[in-house]
């Protein structure tokens, strides 16, 4: 994983065409090279495993990971894909929401808290992570809370043996805390250095084919559950609000932006520019960067008219 290629000479060249050199970049940085999409198998058929709101099936497609800055490995993709090594992309469609409505719903289940903070607390982050995104000016998505009902959530933990539901519950949906274990069992070796992570899971036809209802070239998005991993000090080490403002993000199709840079002296992580985006978590960051709202604007500055 740790291929480190030394593109010195570019490094000043990336400084003055990208944002500004938001992080200082020194001679001792070395670029990190941004990992492989990894491609996976679920441990159950990857065909039709939940059912979407009009009784249409959906499958879990693709996972997006973020690592905290002293891990051997920066967040990745992640693809559940019987299908060879094809990389897809996947967005919300008009029309398609379980809710029955254009604007984005979001659920939080209380069933799974973190062992560090009381619920309340960790809520609280999540609303104003989302509100964050609503605030967004270039798009009008109204998101919107749907009140708990305290029966646990997830497709993908249900499929993994630690619970849930393969309802659709809300378009967005904060499944809560889970043990290391969850995290070890979905991504192997790779588990222990997931702080969070997004999964995407998509609609499927009556032929368990994937659908792009508005021909975007991106098959329909059905939800989007978020996990966090309890393995992690929510308390004192990771902040709730900045990595759930991440994941949100991932919620709302956006992908993982920026370059890592490593310290050859220090071995300390960077990211440039930085953003709520990055693929690592380098510590509290509750506002979007010019990045992150540009890459909103440009999946959401026109929907539903898209
Ligand atoms: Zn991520």
């Amino acid at each position: 994983m740790n291929h480190f290629s030394t593109r010195l000479a570019g490094l000043a060249a990336l400084c003055l065409l990208t944002f500004g050199c938001q992080q200082e970049i020194s001679v001792a940085d070395i670029a990190l090279a941004t990992p492989e999409p990894i491609y996976a198998q679920l441990p159950v058929s990857t065909k039709s495993l939940g059912k979407g709101a009009d009784g249409s099936s959906v499958r879990i497609a693709m996972a997006e990971f973020v690592t905290p800055a002293d891990a051997d490995e920066i967040g990745n993709r992640v693809f559940f894909n019987d299908r060879g090594n094809k990389q897809l992309a996947y967005d919300f469609a008009p029309g398609t929401s379980g809710d029955g409505t254009d604007a984005i719903s979001y659920y939080i289940d209380a069933t799974r808290p973190s062992n560090d903070l009381p619920l309340g607390q960790t809520s609280d982050a999540i609303d104003r992570a989302m509100t964050t995104w609503d605030d967004a000016t270039c798009s009008d998505l109204d998101i919107f809370r749907i009140p708990a009902t305290g029966q646990p959530t997830g497709l993908v933990s249900a499929v993994y043996g630690y619970g849930g539901s393969t309802d659709y519950v809300a378009d967005v949906v904060h499944n809560g805390w889970l043990p290391g274990a969850f995290f070890s069992k979905v991504f192997g070796s790779r588990g222990k250095n997931v702080l969070g992570v997004t999964f995407t899971l998509v609609l499927l036809d009556a032929n368990g084919r994937e659908v792009d209802t508005n021909n975007d070239g991106k098959s329909d998005v059905a939800w989007r559950e978020i996990y966090y991993n309890d393995r992690f000090n929510w308390a004192t080490s990771i902040d709730v609000e900045t990595i759930a403002l991440h994941e949100a993000g991932h919620g709302l199709s956006q992908e993982h932006f920026g370059k890592g840079f490593r310290n050859t002296k220090t071995g300390e992580v960077k990211y440039s520019p930085r953003a709520v985006m990055n693929a690592i978590y380098s510590g509290v960051q509750t506002t979007v960067a010019g990045t992150d709202n540009a890459g909103h604007c440009s999946l959401w500055g026109s929907w539903p008219n898209k």
